[in-house]
Parts: structure tokens; sequence; C-alpha cells
């Protein structure tokens, strides 16, 4: 069998305290083709972290070690930080739940979009814009043009989301990490942001590793599900098999699921 675009064994972040070190990823393990894997679990279990270490975004003093971390035949634990720019600005893309920490103040909507490109790519300013206008249609904003020209305070929250996502995507990774995309968001622009995640992620054939909370919106969105405790995995099952689950916590977050 070939091997999985990203493999995953027995992931460990730490972080030390007064008390000594504190474990916040307990020994995660999974792989990924071009596949749907939710991550749920209730909030503090390592999600984030999880979905985090895989990029090396861990801030010292925390500590990420793992049997093995591989994306596309790199060990993403040894590569160079000028290689791990290049896996995040390009292979591996992160949309995180609040769209205002993430996006750059002072830098227009489209320049921020076409960055990647501008970067990784080299290509002209014509290209990029051209590129940039198509991905912004693919979001779903209407007048792309006058987009473009914005600065994101003048965007609204699931506006900025889209945004998010748009610059994501346009280098055309082979996974996204969703990290609670739109838990900020109001209720009615969720199914929007969600909707458009599931069509680009189709459309492209890209992995996806989706974080929530939600165990129903997980189950739904995703092919395979991971439950997350207190850092450890919990359950691992097809989102068909979820009602067959075993552990108690996992029948627990079931039947508080309408
Ligand atoms: P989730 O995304 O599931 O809500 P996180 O992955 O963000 O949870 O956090 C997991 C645990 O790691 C939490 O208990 C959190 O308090 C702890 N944690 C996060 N950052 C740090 C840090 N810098 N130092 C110590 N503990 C941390
Ligand atoms: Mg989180």
């Amino acid at each position: 069998m070939s091997e999985p675009l990203l493999d995953v064994q027995n992931l460990r972040v730490r972080f030390p305290t007064a008390t000594g070190p504190v474990e916040v990823v307990r020994g995660v393990s999974f792989t990924l083709g071009r596949e749907r894997l939710g991550i749920v679990g209730e909030s503090g279990s390592g999600k984030s972290m999880t979905g985090r270490s895989i990029l090396r975004l861990i801030r010292k003093p925390g500590e990420v070690t793992a049997d093995r971390l591989r994306f596309d035949g790199k060990d993403l634990l040894s590569i160079s930080e000028r290689e791990m720019r290049k896996v995040r600005g390009a292979r591996i893309s992160m949309v995180m739940q609040d769209p205002k920490f993430s996006l750059n103040p002072v830098m227009t909507v489209g320049e921020q979009i076409g960055e990647a490109l501008a970067v990784h790519e080299k290509l002209p300013r014509r290209q990029i814009r051209e590129r940039v206008l198509t991905m912004l249609e693919a979001v779903q904003i209407r007048d792309p043009e006058r987009v473009f020209g914005l600065y994101p305070h003048e965007v609204s929250g699931g506006m900025g989301q889209r945004v998010m996502i748009a610059m994501m995507l346009i280098p055309e990774p082979a996974i996204l990490i969703a990290d609670e995309p739109t838990s900020a968001l109001d209720v009615s622009v969720q199914g929007e942001v969600l909707k458009i995640i599931d069509e680009l992620i189709t459309r492209n054939g890209m992995g996806l590793i989706f974080i929530s909370h939600d165990l129903h919106l997980v189950s739904q969105f995703c092919d395979r599900i991971l439950v997350m405790y207190r850092g450890e995995v919990v359950e691992q099952c097809a989102a068909s098999e979820l009602d067959k689950a075993s552990h108690p916590y996992t029948r627990g977050l079931l039947a508080s699921v309408p």
C-alpha cells in the first residue's frame, strides 16, 4: 500500500509548568488521505494543539514529539523552517476560528489572498489578480472587484471568514485544517461558510481535518471521526459507525445530541 498523505503517530505536546510538565496532547495517532477527518472534543481537550502541532505552530516553551509526523514523504519534525514555511504556505493550510486575528490589518483583502502566489509561485501581478478574483467568486463573494480593495476592518465576520478560506485555498493545498471555522460567526452565516468549504474540498479533491466541539456537525460533515478527551483519542471510527461507539465519553456526547 502507498504511504498516506499525512501520517501522525504518537503525537505528544507538553508544556512545562511550576509543578512539572503537563501533557496536553497524549499520543494522538491517525492517517489522512484525500478524505475528511473530524476531530471532536470539549474545550481544552487538545484539538487545536493537535492541529497546530502538525504545522509546527506550537510556541515555545511548548514541546512536540511524535514517533512519526510525515506529510507527502517529508518528516515535518525535522525539515528546516524554510521548508516548513513552504508546507504552510502552499501544501497544508489552516483556517482558524476568528479571521480578525489572522488577517493583516494594513493589507487589502485582495493583496493578502494573492500573497501566497506572489511568494511561492512568483506569478506576475496581473495573473495573481485574475486568480484572486476567481477565488473570491468561488467563495461566493458577489462583487469581487470591489472586495479586492477592501481592508479587513471593512468586511463582516462572515465575509472575513470567506476571505480566509479564499486565502488558504488559493495555493491549492493538499490538506485543509479547519479549526472551529464557523464558531465565531452568526448562526445565519455558519451554514453558508460550511457549504463553501464542502464544495471546495470536494472540487479540489483535498484532505480535510475539521476541528469542532460540535459532534452533530462533525458527524454530518466528515467521513471519519476522532474523539478527544483530556488530550487522548478515546474513539476513532467512521462517521456512519458512530452510533456503535463504546467509550463512555463518546456515549455521553451522543446522548446529548438531539
Ligand atoms: P481545544 O482546542 O480542544 O479547546 P487546546 O488544544 O487549545 O484545546 O488546549 C489543550 C490544553 O492545552 C488546554 O488545557 C490548554 O489550557 C492547554 N494549553 C494551551 N496553551 C498552553 C500553554 N501555552 N501553556 C500551558 N498549557 C497550555
Ligand atoms: Mg481549540
